[in-house]
């Protein structure tokens, strides 16, 4: 499974109540819908295929008729050429518009998962394996294309090829259809075993896909720990179980589709035998002529591909309804109403309060409480430092006032207004927020740093890189703004990656500036001189940072000191140094020693 508890779970005011979840052939409608009518084009041209096919055996008879009666064979010839050729050409414009369509699926799919990923809820997120999700979104949905050209299309045509192809057979002599039947519906038994067993393993093949996504974007995502760790010989086992158990699975289902395919294809052999049989006594008897039992044995030549058709529809049906499976999984996490396009605050606006009211929050139902009754009160502008040990619950708030999570009870108000009732992108938009790792995506400086505020203008730009002092290396830059940093960012040092965050946030104009340990991995100048900025910012924004170094601590206009999930002190640096013994000790040891 995708997770390891309730999905469904903690979706309170973000997720509208989980839809109940549709069966796997009401999804695929779903996707098909929009192509309809192209569908149903190339089902057409595909069942004209098969009626101009249908035709021929006709068509011989005569022939055969005109040649024991020594008519001219002139006519059926041409009528032959002629089918033929059009069955060519409907046969193949048919199938293009089938496979076109089909890729249109899969395009629709594709589209719709990724759309619900960007809006997943990060509690979602969190339970969920990366790898496995990617998975879903370009593996799984692969697999509708067939399940769209041959279930969908081969069930509708080849059913009604089926259906003419046997009507056709009874015109020409029922007691041959009779003996044809009869074997059809043995084979069809057998089938009813085997059809099962491919989904189950198509399932199981396309989960240990997931498992090897999920092992690759683990190793990728730590390439360098791996081989410093040398534990490449321990990860690539862990791929290639995964890439052998997929392997093993797939041929578990390609042995039972091959066998029903062998199944369908042995029935109609032995149908084709057992009518030559009777029809040939037939024939003896007088009871039917030569040329009807040609014709027979033609139908029942042609009934071999509607049959297999279907078999193939059906086993092709158990492939996909598991990955469709699979894909429903993922549209079933909790995810947040999708975002509207929120403007970003206009350079002078107004600077946002901030305040905890007894909030308590635990990450899932099954862990411990990371806020125990959190309160505090930030008043518009000025700078506010969180300090603390680490896992007292600082970078929690920040998730939390950002909507990362919602609190189970305890309000949090922005502007004195409850966070929960803002609009998700008009809460996000009033907020520039520098996680702690400080992320900088692949791409280029540009990107990085435009990514929350695509329209800023090259001035303001220009104006930020000069207060992040980032000028100076964009400068020595090979391609400037345009150089690409590298996956995530490493090819900057980490003091340059938390300066393009902090500029990332700073061009967003927040009306409130969340910096969690933003400055951790500065040097003393470019710390001293991001303080200053920070400071400058303080006047006109409200700014909260996590802070670690008594430098910006003794700075701040208040501190709010948090242990083990609980604000212990609020004050200035002044009062907490006699008044608080943890902030006492923090402020000896830990700010001094990183001051240092
Ligand atoms: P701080 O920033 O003060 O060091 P955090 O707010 O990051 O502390 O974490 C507080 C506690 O919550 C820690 O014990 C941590 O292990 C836990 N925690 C943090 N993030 C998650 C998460 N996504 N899922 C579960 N537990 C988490
Ligand atoms: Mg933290």
């Amino acid at each position: 499974s995708i997770t390891d508890s309730d999905p469904t779970e903690r979706s309170e005011g973000t997720a509208p109540d989980p839809a109940p979840v549709p069966p796997a052939w009401r999804l695929l409608l779903g996707y098909v819908r929009p192509h309809r009518w192209a569908l149903c084009a190339g089902a057409l041209l595909a069942l004209v295929t098969g009626a101009t096919g249908l035709l021929l055996p006709l068509v011989a008879r005569g022939l055969i008729d005109d040649l024991a009666h020594d008519r001219p064979v002139t006519g059926a010839l041409l009528g032959m050429s002629g089918l033929v050729l059009a069955n060519a050409a409907v046969g193949g414009l048919g199938s293009y518009v089938l496979r076109r369509t089909a890729e249109s699926v899969v395009l629709g799919a594709r589209r719709a998962l990724s759309s619900y990923l960007l809006r997943l809820r990060i509690s979602a997120v969190d339970r969920t394996e990366p790898g496995d999700l990617m998975a879903r979104i370009t593996s799984d949905t692969t697999l509708l294309r067939e399940v769209t050209t041959d279930s969908l299309v081969g069930l509708g045509t080849g059913g009604l090829t089926l259906i003419a192809t046997v009507v056709m057979m009874g015109l020409v002599d029922a007691v041959l259809l009779g003996v044809t039947l009869a074997v059809v519906l043995g084979a069809g038994t057998v089938l009813g075993v085997i059809v099962p067993r491919i989904n189950r393993a198509s399932r199981q093949a396309q989960d240990a896909v997931g498992a090897m996504g999920a092992s690759l974007e683990r190793i990728l995502g730590a390439l360098r720990t791996v081989k410093a760790s040398g534990a490449e010989r321990r990860e690539e086992e862990a791929v290639h179980a995964a890439a052998e158990e997929s392997w093993r699975q797939s041929v578990r289902a390609a042995k039972w589709t091959a066998a029903a395919g062998n199944t369908a294809g042995l029935a109609m052999q032995i149908a084709f035998i057992t009518v030559l049989a009777v029809g040939g006594a037939r024939v003896a008897t007088g009871a039917i002529d030569v040329g009807t039992l040609v014709a027979f044995l033609l139908y029942v030549f042609y009934l071999m591909s509607p049959i297999q058709e279907v078999v193939g529809a059906v086993t092709q049906y158990q492939t996909g309804s598991a990955a469709l499976a699979r894909i429903q999984e993922a549209l079933r996490l909790p995810a947040e109403p999708p975002a509207r396009p929120a403007p970003l605050p206009s350079p002078g606006a107004r600077p946002a309060a901030i305040a905890f009211e007894d909030v308590r929050f635990r990450y899932a139902d099954d862990l411990p409480y990371v806020h125990h009754g959190v309160t505090f009160a930030v008043p518009a502008r000025g700078m506010t430092a969180f300090v603390g040990p680490s896992g007292a619950g600082k970078t929690t708030v920040f998730s939390l006032i950002e909507r990362f999570y919602d609190p189970e009870s305890g309000t949090i108000t922005l502007d004195g207004r409850d966070v929960a009732e803002w609009e998700l992108s008009e809460l996000r938009s009033a907020i520039g927020y520098v996680e702690q790792d400080a992320p900088v995506l692949s791409g280029s400086m540009r990107d990085n740093l435009l990514l929350g505020n695509p329209e800023a203008q090259d001035a303001e730009v220009a104006r930020v890189l000069k207060t992040t002092r980032l000028d100076a290396l964009v400068e020595r830059l090979p391609r400037g703004l345009d150089t690409l940093v590298g996956h995530r960012g490493t090819k900057l040092s980490g003091g340059e990656r938390q300066r393009v965050a902090i500029a990332r946030a700073l061009l967003r104009r927040p009306r409130l500036l969340l910096l969690d340990e933003a400055t951790s991995q500065l040097d003393a100048v470019n710390e001293a001189a991001l303080r200053d900025t920070v400071a400058d910012v303080a006047r006109s924004t409200t700014v909260l940072v996590v802070a670690h170094r008594l430098s910006t601590v003794t700075t701040a206009d208040r501190i709010v000191v948090m242990d083990a999930g609980r604000v212990r002190a609020v004050g200035t640096h002044r009062d907490l140094v006699t008044g608080d013994p943890l902030y006492a000790e923090l402020a000896a040891t830990q700010f001094l020693a990183a001051a240092g």
